[in-house]
């Protein structure tokens, strides 16, 4: 595929009218061709006019063209599964034996949600039936179905450039809902982006869809996205990145004349409760476990375990020691970009600071963006002085915790904020105090995970990537996973309509052959 760094708006290639970039190889530190554009509150205004004015027919469509359009995305992401992958390892330092697999996912997860779409569930069409008898007064007829919200403008993913940016889950679950979608390509992978932005505006088009359908923008700095925010015809966001950026477009959009849903997915620790048990039966294999976790991605993945608790006692050494040989081998690896590897290097000092011992270092590094990995350890007292050890570090960096008892395990577990995911290892003596630490992490995290790790997430229907804030900004919702649709529908009841101008999922006759609750009971009629 030839790139031209243009923006697409619509069918539209627009040109640079605020300057331009190139890629950068973080790996050798050189940028190469071609030139990116960039574009500023014009060139969102456009897109923004184009989506508003696909909202209708798009939101319109019959589910079963609306799933082949998801289709038609996903067969263009197999076949450049190739060309995305080597880019995007130019653009990132990541392995493009990886990154093709990440395209698989993307490609699979646009299929998923095809599924969705067909299945039809995501109406949650409900029929309370006229009742014109009822006592003291009748009841109308009264059906409810989901719509889209309208245009959702979506910041991509630095971390994963593949399935969770241009053509990531959040793009996939908001075109699901029949969404238009104006995404704003990040910076660190502009090629990749492009890719990826023509496939699917080539899927517009061949599905004979409205060109504002999808658009994909690209800027210097904080402006575009405070213009995507701010602009009325945008009726959602989504954004995956640092709690700084997602808390200022968060706010922003809460300062709108009219307010709009914001779901942002930041910061997690995702803590590790290694229980008694668990540790004296197999605490050296619960260590290297944990320690291959913590360094897949460069430590740049929002689940990786970041800190391991277990209570002093049978396996704990023989577990420390299993994570210091792993991460001790490890060669420094680059960094996504930049300012990541900036923000990496600050976290460090931010551990060291806050009085974590570093008990292993992983090879020292050669390229300018390398992150050479780390373990640090505390104790239990250390950690509950001190909040800022309880803070995401985004790299190959992870903090043992050496805990007095069991008591303080507990007291530990209540002082964290909110998290994507906790995992429990434990054998059947733990399951008391499991018991006890499972309500503290309920509260507190979107997925609680035992004897296993919490990444690579399961794409499901039942799996959520959520959880309270600083988590995510609102904790109803998950990124990941079928139920992602979610965030962009909204509902709408029609009372008393005659059967022609209900939709279609609401007709008596169910056309669709949905299921639907009716008065109060889930039937295929
Ligand atoms: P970021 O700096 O938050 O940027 C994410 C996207 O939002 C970029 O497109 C950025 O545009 C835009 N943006 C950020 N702040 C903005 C603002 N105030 N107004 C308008 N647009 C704004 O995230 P990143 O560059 O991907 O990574 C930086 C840090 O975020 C990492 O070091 C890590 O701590 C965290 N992070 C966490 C996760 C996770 O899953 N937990 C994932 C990725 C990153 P520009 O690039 O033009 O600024």
């Amino acid at each position: 595929m030839n790139l031209t760094g243009n923006l697409l708006i619509g069918a539209q290639e627009v040109r640079a009218t605020a300057g331009a970039m190139r890629a950068l190889n973080p790996a050798t530190n050189l940028t190469f061709a071609p030139d990116f554009a960039f574009g500023g509150a014009d060139e969102v205004d456009r897109a923004a006019q184009l989506a508003d004015e696909a909202f209708d027919s798009y939101n319109a469509t019959s589910l079963a063209v609306r799933a082949a359009f998801l289709e038609r995305i996903a067969g263009g992401l197999d076949a450049h599964a190739r060309v995305l992958a080597q880019r995007a390892s130019l653009e990132t330092g990541l392995p493009a034996a990886q990154l093709e697999a990440e395209a698989a996912k993307s490609a699979t997860q646009f299929r998923q949600f095809a599924g969705v779409v067909r299945r039809g569930r995501f109406r949650q069409a409900t029929i309370d039936p006229a009742q014109p008898d009822r006592q003291p007064r009748p009841r109308m007829d009264h059906r409810m179905q989901k719509i889209g919200i309208g245009p959702i403008a979506i910041f991509g993913a630095s971390n994963f450039p593949i399935s969770y940016s241009v053509a990531g889950g959040d793009t996939a679950s908001a075109l699901a809902a029949g969404c238009p979608v104006i995404l704003k390509a990040h910076n660190a992978h502009p090629g990749t982006s492009e890719i990826m932005g023509r496939i699917i505006q080539q899927a517009v088009k061949d599905a004979g869809l409205h060109e504002g359908v999808f658009s994909m923008l690209r800027g210097d700095g904080n402006a575009i996205g405070e213009a995507l925010v701010d602009h009325p015809l945008v009726k959602g966001v989504t954004f995956t990145g640092s709690e700084a950026g997602g808390m200022a477009l968060y706010r922003r959009a809460q300062q709108r004349p009219d307010p709009i849903p914001v779901f942002t997915e930041m910061t997690s620790v995702n803590p590790t409760f290694v229980l008694p048990d668990a540790l004296a039966a197999r605490g050296a294999q619960i260590g290297d476990g944990f320690a291959e976790r913590m360094l897949v991605n460069v430590g740049q993945a929002c689940l990786k375990p970041a800190i391991l608790l277990a209570v002093d006692g049978a396996g704990y050494d023989a577990m420390r020691e299993a994570m210091i040989a792993r991460v001790h081998a490890m060669h420094a690896r680059t960094m996504l970009t930049p300012g990541i590897q900036q923000a990496y290097r600050k976290g460090l000092d931010r551990q060291h600071a806050a009085g974590a011992e570093t008990i292993a270092a992983g090879v020292a590094p050669t390229g300018t963006w390398d992150g050479q990995s780390y373990l640090f350890e505390v104790d239990g007292a250390r950690l509950r002085d001190e909040p800022a050890l309880l803070e995401e570090v985004f790299g190959p960096a992870a903090l043992l915790v050496r805990v007095k008892d069991t008591d303080e395990l507990v007291a530990i577990a209540r002082r964290f904020r909110g998290q994507l995911s906790a995992t429990l290892h434990l054998e059947q003596a733990d399951l008391s105090l499991a018991t006890r630490l499972l309500p503290i992490l309920e509260r507190r995290t979107g997925r609680i995970v035992v004897n296993a790790f919490a990444h690579p997430q399961e794409v499901s229907d039942a799996s959520i990537h959520g959880g309270p804030f600083p988590a995510t900004s609102d904790s109803r919702f998950t990124s990941v996973g079928m139920t992602a649709v979610e965030r962009f529908l909204r509902p709408v009841c029609y009372q008393g309509f005659p059967d022609a101008l209900l939709p279609e999922a609401l007709r008596h006759d169910n056309p669709l052959g949905l299921w639907r609750l009716t008065d109060g009971e889930p039937a295929q009629s």
